[in-house]
């Protein structure tokens, strides 16, 4: 039989904990036998502990981890969203192709040891500092994949279609001449980032909002364009619903749902501010929404209709966009605090009528599937045939030490983990052993040494 075979003494196997789970990763990367209440064999390695699936994090802008912790003093009358957008752009307008590989590579392997294994990129930073071309128009999208390959991180590319500063504004602004794009443009890039033949890279491709792209520009995007993931930032501000209503008479996710042709490969990320009519017109669609709580928190965007996502049972994966926290845990935290905070309640989101009273479980098995299919897999998780991933948690760390084994993953969530996740597994391979990442210091150092170059010249 081929392959390596693993034990563990508990595994997160369809929604619960299984006992004693022999796991089989094939030779080509993925499960090809998953097992429970089966005796360790001799010839399998017994993993260090209890073992969750990996999540994907479905929203990421890898360069916005250049200034996280830098924009947390108010240095105006006003600070929302786009006073922080303009000091955003400040990176954006600096970053050269090796600062980016650096600075995606510590973020990557910070993902990894927050219990990611797969980062979807909505990637707009594409031309030269002045606005120009590079001579390979993937020079940047190479930045990440290559830091992506470096620490072991699946990566899903999403080339962003980025055309206008606003509803009624023909061309971007001088500080976006980075991100200009058109359809055809991005067709050319998704096509040479899918077809690159780099293991553990696949491509989508994105929208950058209805603000930002023409309806026209969008039906070339996505005429002919297959089953691959099809991301939208949507309804983030109240600025842009209100400016979508001036422009269009819809609401975003309204205008979304009548002309866009939702369908399952759609993610609308944020989707913060909606109505009870937009979310029934989401779900009868089968497209996903991404929240990404500890950036929408933030920034000051809002609270999702979490209730309202969950009830209506569209898929829901979770992103960390700006990364000022790069960690699941956290995020679920996050989501399920504001709720609280909100509605004034305890356990928003846990459902004892449909079988699920723990809050932990239900976001995080939602979060799951939502996450593999944001990330274009059709099987995601601890199942046969999907990618052999795999986080074994420290049960020796203080926050999980001397717990019942079926409360670790409300703990997880819950309690703060300081280090959770010991040792982490991407298609069949260690991309993190005993907390320690593939790539050593020289990943570190290399982030220094570009946050260095990045921040002397401001
Ligand atoms: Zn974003």
């Amino acid at each position: 039989m081929s392959g390596t075979l693993y034990w563990a003494t508990r595994a997160w196997i369809d929604g619960r904990w299984a006992d004693a789970v022999l796991l089989r990763a094939g030779d080509d990367g993925h499960w090809a036998e998953i097992h429970a209440g089966t005796a360790a064999p001799p010839q399998a390695e017994v993993l260090a502990g209890p073992v969750l699936p990996g999540l994907v994090d479905a929203h990421s802008h890898a360069f916005q981890r250049a200034f996280a912790g830098l924009s947390e003093r108010r240095d105006s009358a006003q600070d929302d969203f786009w006073s922080w957008r303009d000091r955003m752009y400040r990176v954006a307008l600096r970053i050269t192709p090796e600062q980016l590989r650096a600075v995606a590579a510590m973020l990557y392997a910070e993902l990894l040891r927050g219990g990611y294994t797969q980062v979807c990129e909505f990637h707009y930073l594409q031309h030269k500092v002045d606005g120009r071309p590079y001579a390979d128009p993937l020079a940047l999208s190479w930045a990440l994949a290559t830091a992506a390959a470096d620490v072991g991180i699946g990566l899903t590319m999403l080339p962003v279609l980025y055309e206008r500063a606003g509803f009624t504004q023909p061309a971007l602004r001088d500080d976006q001449r980075r991100f200009a794009t058109d359809a055809a443009a991005v067709r050319a890039l998704q096509r040479g980032l899918a077809g690159s033949g780099r293991p553990l890279l696949n491509a989508g491709v994105a929208i950058h909002s209805l603000r930002a792209a023409a309806p026209a520009s969008i039906a070339r995007l996505l005429d002919g364009l297959g089953e691959v993931p099809i991301h939208v930032h949507v309804a983030e501000q109240t600025a842009e619903v209100d400016d979508c209503l001036l422009a269009t008479g819809q609401r975003p996710i309204e205008w979304l749902a009548r002309h866009a042709g939702l369908d399952a490969r759609w993610q609308l990320v944020h989707a913060t501010h909606s109505t009870r009519e937009e979310i029934d017109a989401v779900a009868q669609s089968g497209a996903g929404v991404v929240i990404c709580p500890s950036t929408e928190g933030n920034l000051g965007d809002g609270f999702a209709d979490l209730p309202g996502w969950l009830q209506a049972g569209v898929p829901m994966a979770i992103g960390s966009d700006s990364h000022v926290t790069r960690a699941w845990p956290e995020e679920l935290r996050w989501l399920e605090y504001g709720q609280r905070l909100l509605h004034r309640q305890r356990n928003v989101s846990a459902a004892p009528a449909e079988g699920q009273p723990a809050t932990a479980a239900r976001l995080f098995g939602r979060a799951l599937g939502a996450g593999g299919t944001a990330a274009g897999f059709g099987r995601w998780g601890l199942s046969v045939g999907a990618r052999a991933d795999l986080l074994v948690l420290d049960t020796q760390d203080t926050s999980l030490l001397g717990l019942p084994a079926e409360r670790l993953l409300d703990a997880l969530v819950f309690s703060s983990p300081g280090r959770p996740f010991r040792d982490v597994m991407v298609a069949g391979r260690w991309a993190q052993r005993d907390h320690q990442p593939r790539g050593g210091v020289d990943i570190p150092n290399r982030f220094a040494v570009a946050m260095r170059q990045l921040w002397e010249l401001t």
